[in-house]
Parts: structure tokens; C-alpha cells; sequence
């Protein structure tokens, strides 16, 4: 379904970012990978899918590297036909105690990146009348919980960033919706379920139920392979005219 087409997604040597890069690399999507850490062992799940696969190792924190980066898929693939904008940072602390430093990594990474992009690939995706773009962000862009100040004020930032996107191209082929997950199980959340099993001095195992119980009535996580899956609908024809929404995959969290 996607042959011929370029994914670019940010944040996708790990986790969520590195599912949506597979599912739209068996899609037929080339993909250009972003982040962190080990690049060579994605690169080579990507390239296995039969597609061609490049690396650009922006700090998405820094908008000269995300200008690099969005130059750098031009010359590789020609432009970006859809822009994932997933990387994203996590820390947890009450207001009156968050770092100042955090704060600022976290709304740069986690809501300033996703503007960055967006405003560097729109315009190939609006001279061609095609393009999507995907926003990774969370429950925590409709709800609130406590320590998570940083964190809840960028994704509720990106939902609002996903509404305008979507409304001021409403009329063309290119569409902007959001992801807004409940607990998935990558290095992220491993961290704070690492901290709870410390500070209640339980097991992992015992601390993993019971941050699922606390919020999410299906007591299960999302899968990347899940939120890959509505990612590709989103890419899809039948999505042509969903625009400007945030759909939670979220075992029902935001039910409640
Ligand atoms: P993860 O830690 O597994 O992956 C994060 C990715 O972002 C990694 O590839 C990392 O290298 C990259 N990254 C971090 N800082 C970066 C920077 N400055 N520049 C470039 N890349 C950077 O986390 P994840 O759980 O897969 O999270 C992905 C996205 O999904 C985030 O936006 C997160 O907020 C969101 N999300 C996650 C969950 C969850 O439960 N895991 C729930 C809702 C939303």
C-alpha cells in the first residue's frame, strides 16, 4: 500500500517508533530512522523487510539538527511523504521539586520537535497533495496525572499542534491525527515501573500489575505492533478524510 512512499519517524531506534517504522516498512514505506543508542540492529529489521532504510541521528531537542535531518530524507528519498513525530522523554517529579532543565528537555523533545518537523515537511507534502503526518501523543494529552507536569503540557501541547496542522491543510490530500496510547511496555515505562518496584520495595512483576491496575481497566499494555497497525490505517485511503483527531489505544484509561 505504500510502496514508493517515505516514512520519516523520529525516535525510532526504540520502542513505539521503531513498531510504526516496521509496519510501514511491510507496508513497502522506505523508512528514515531517528534517535539514540544502537542505529545498525533497526536499520537491519527495516532493511529485512525489503525496503531501503536510512539513519539521521538528530537531536530532536535541537531544531538546527531537525533541519538537518529533514534535508538529509530529501536527499536520500526525493521528500517525506509521512512524518511520524514520536521521539519523546519522560521524567516524574511533583512541580515544586521538577528540575528546570527536565522541564525544558521535555518540551523541546516531546512537543517543539513535533511543530519542527511538521513545518519543514509541509510543504513537499502540499505541493505533491499528499502526505501524512502522526503524532505520537499519549493519554496524557487528554488527561492529567500527578509528577507528570512536564509531560501532560507537551502531549496536551501536541494534541492542539495536531488539531491546527489538520485544519489549516483541510482541504488538500494531507491529513494530521494523533496516537494517544495508554501504558506500552518499552524502556520508558520499564523506568518507572523499575522506581515503583524500589520505592515500594516489591517485585517487578508486582510493580508492573499494579501501575496497569491504577489506570488501565483492561489490566494490559498496548503493543508497538498495536499502535503500528492504526498508524498504517491512518497512511491508509480509508483515512483520507480523518482528520485532526486523538485516538487513544488505551485499555479504556480515558473511559473512565
Ligand atoms: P522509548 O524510550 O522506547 O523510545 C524513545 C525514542 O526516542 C528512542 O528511540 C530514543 O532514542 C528517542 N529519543 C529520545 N530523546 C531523543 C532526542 N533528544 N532526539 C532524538 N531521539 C530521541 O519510548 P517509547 O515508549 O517508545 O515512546 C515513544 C513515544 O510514545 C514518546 O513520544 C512517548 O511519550 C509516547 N508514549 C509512550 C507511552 C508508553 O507507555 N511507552 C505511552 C504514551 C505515549
Amino acid at each position: 500500500m505504500l510502496k514508493g512512499k517515505t516514512a520519516l519517524v523520529t525516535g525510532s531506534t526504540s520502542g513505539i517508533g521503531l513498531g510504526i517504522a516496521k509496519a510501514l516498512a511491510q507496508q513497502g514505506a522506505n523508512i528514515v530512522l531517528n534517535g539514540f543508542g544502537d542505529s545498525e540492529g533497526p536499520k537491519a529489521e527495516i532493511a529485512a523487510l525489503g525496503v531501503k532504510v536510512a539513519y539521521h541521528g538528530a537531536d530532536m531537542s535541537q531544531p538546527t539538527d531537525i533541519e538537518a535531518m529533514m534535508r538529509y530524507a530529501a536527499d536520500q528519498f526525493g521528500r517525506v511523504d509521512i512524518l511520524v513525530n514520536n521521539a519523546g522523554i519522560q521524567h516524574v517529579a511533583r512541580i515544586e521539586n521538577f528540575p528546570v532543565e527536565r522541564w525544558d528537555a521535555i518540551i523541546a523533545i516531546n512537543m517543539s520537535s513535533a511543530f519542527h518537523a511538521t513545518r519543514l515537511a509541509l510543504p513537499a507534502m502540499q505541493t505533491a497533495n499528499w502526505g501524512r503526518i502522526i503524532n505520537l501523543a499519549s493519554v496524557h494529552g487528554l488527561v492529567g496525572s500527578a509528577e507528570k507536569s512536564a509531560y501532560v503540557t507537551a502531549k496536551h501541547g501536541v494534541i492542539g499542534l495536531t488539531k491546527v496542522t489538520a485544519l489549516e491543510n483541510a482541504t488538500s490530500g494531507v491529513t494530521c491525527n494523533a496516537i494517544c496510547p495508554g501504558w506500552v511496555l518499552t524502556p520508558l515505562v520499564q523506568k518507572q515501573v523499575d522506581a515503583k518496584a524500589a520505592a515500594g520495595n516489591i517485585s517487578i512483576e508486582e510493580a508492573t500489575k499494579q501501575l496497569l491496575i491504577e489506570k488501565e481497566p483492561s489490566v494490559q499494555f498496548t503493543t508497538p505492533e498495536e499502535l503500528g497497525a492504526l498508524a498504517v490505517f491512518f497512511c491508509s485511503p480509508a483515512a483520507n478524510n480523518v482528520r485532526g483527531v486523538a485516538w487513544n489505544m488505551d485499555g479504556g484509561w480515558t473511559a473512565q
